[in-house]
């Protein structure tokens, strides 16, 4: 549960400097390329791009860590393995409820 926790604000936050990004490339695509604030404007969305990475790896972190200790569970309808927490089945997409 407070993996999940993290996971879902991991993503928030990631989307949030994805939004600010685009925004950010938006406006330099606008700018006058002679502004003098142009290059600080440049920096501050590779700075954007970076972060999303870190955010990225710590993602792949807690999925690397998250096979060791494994909640996992059977598909009622086709018996694979999908996630204790999965609210759909990856193989066959039968809607299932989350284990508590
Ligand atoms: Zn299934």
């Amino acid at each position: 549960m407070e993996q999940l926790f993290v996971e879902k604000n991991i993503l928030a936050a990631s989307e949030r400097l994805g939004i600010a990004q685009e925004q950010l490339d938006a406006a330099i695509q606008a700018y006058d390329a002679s502004r003098p604030d142009v290059e600080a404007i440049k920096g501050a969305s590779e700075r954007l791009r970076e972060a999303r990475l870190c955010i990225e790896q710590i993602q792949q972190h807690i999925d690397a860590s998250a096979e060791v200790v494994p909640a996992k569970r059977n598909c009622p309808a086709c018996g694979k393995t999908i996630r204790a927490q999965a609210t759909l089945c990856g193989y066959c997409w039968t809607k299932v409820s989350p284990a508590s």
